[in-house]
């Protein structure tokens, strides 16, 4: 019974973990440098993934931080986020997506002028066009960044809070985790708690497990994203399967970034096994190169996961939506009845 082999483009999934701006196409960064922004390098779409993705694997994380900068000149107008947005929910329903949690960070679209409310409004609406268009439920997650001033963070998350419920559903931390430790943020999470914002940080990427034991304990996390190096204390790994806090994990950029050194030391087997609440996500399309079922293709062909453990990895993401409680509901018993029609079919 174990031994389907269902095609996993077709199986429901989630995406809980993907930025607009590594998400953006070729082909779309074409069109949206004809309304502003400096002259591309090339016209062909072909000829710019090499500006826009990463080939093979890079350095470091900060090196995988470079190609977002390429693609953020021509993300500074309302009408490019509302694209990108759109096409996101596009993407992910191609993949078989029936929900899409999108972040970015307001701060960085602000070059030509939008207010943080202006830029939440924009990728609001292309998501709730995608939404409708590709009946993928759409969601939004603003982040706030490391290197930021407090007051440029507060002044995300106090838009964050003033959207809460109105398509955004959490606020999030990232940006050079190796230089900014979590305690240089405690302030600003301090008031999104207050505010009843949930909270997920970007932890055990470029930093170590005691980075993500002070994004749960210090500044209040409910899902962490990454978490691959917390495998270097046990005890950290403890903290987060006894308080059930989901891990946002992303394969294809945890190898990239080199948060772990290739498939043999990624602990994502060793954690779905002892129980910790593992989700799986793509972090970016167009930087990582990848899709939603690369994904769960490379849990399959590298962890050897079954594709009844591939359900419960998908499950895993459902239950851990942000998504608000009575739509979140509905959505996990339908997806949990898809998951189940699709396994049924994968055995048959
Ligand atoms: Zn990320």
């Amino acid at each position: 019974m174990s031994k389907s082999n269902g095609n996993l483009k077709l199986m429901p999934k989630v995406d809980l973990h993907v930025h607009l701006d590594g998400s953006v196409l070729p082909e779309t960064l074409i069109e949206l440098a004809k309304l502003g922004g400096p002259e591309l390098p090339e016209r062909e779409p072909e000829k710019l993934w090499p500006y826009m993705r990463v080939e093979g694997e890079c350095d470091s994380l900060a090196q995988y931080l470079e190609k977002f900068a390429f693609v953020l000149a021509y993300m500074q107008s309302g009408q490019a986020l509302e694209r990108v947005a759109y096409e996101l929910v596009r993407q992910s329903a191609e993949h078989g997506c029936r929900y899409v949690e999108a972040r970015y960070a307001p701060q960085l679209h602000r070059e030509k002028g939008m207010s943080v409310e202006a830029t939440i409004d924009c990728v609001l609406r292309g998501l709730s066009a995608g939404e409708k268009e590709f009946g993928v439920i759409a969601r939004c997650i603003v982040i706030c960044l490391r290197g930021h001033s407090r007051e440029r963070n507060l002044e995300v998350v106090r838009a964050a809070s003033a959207y809460y419920g109105r398509g955004v559903v959490a606020v999030d931390l990232a940006g050079s985790e190796a230089h900014y430790p979590p305690e240089l943020y405690e302030s600003e999470f301090r008031m999104a708690r207050r505010l009843g914002l949930p909270i997920t940080i970007h932890a055990g990427e470029a930093a170590g497990a005691d980075s993500v034991g002070k994004a749960v304990t210090l500044l209040g996390a409910s899902r962490v994203g990454h978490g691959v190096r917390m495998q270097e204390d046990p005890d950290v790994t403890e903290l987060i399967r006894v308080r059930g806090i989901p891990l946002e994990m992303c394969p294809f950029s945890n190898m990239q970034t080199k948060a772990a050194l290739g498939w043999e030391k990624y602990p994502l087997r060793a954690y779905f096994d002892t129980g910790i609440r593992v989700t799986v996500n793509t972090d970016n399309l167009t930087v990582s190169g990848t899709t939603i079922t690369k994904e769960y293709e490379a849990l399959r062909e590298h962890l050897a996961f079954t594709d009844e453990e591939l359900c419960a990895i998908a499950m895993n993401g459902a239950k851990a939506a942000f998504l608000e409680e009575e739509t979140k509901r509905t959505f996990v018993s339908k997806f949990a009845e898809e998951l189940k029609d699709w396994l049924g079919e994968a055995v048959n």
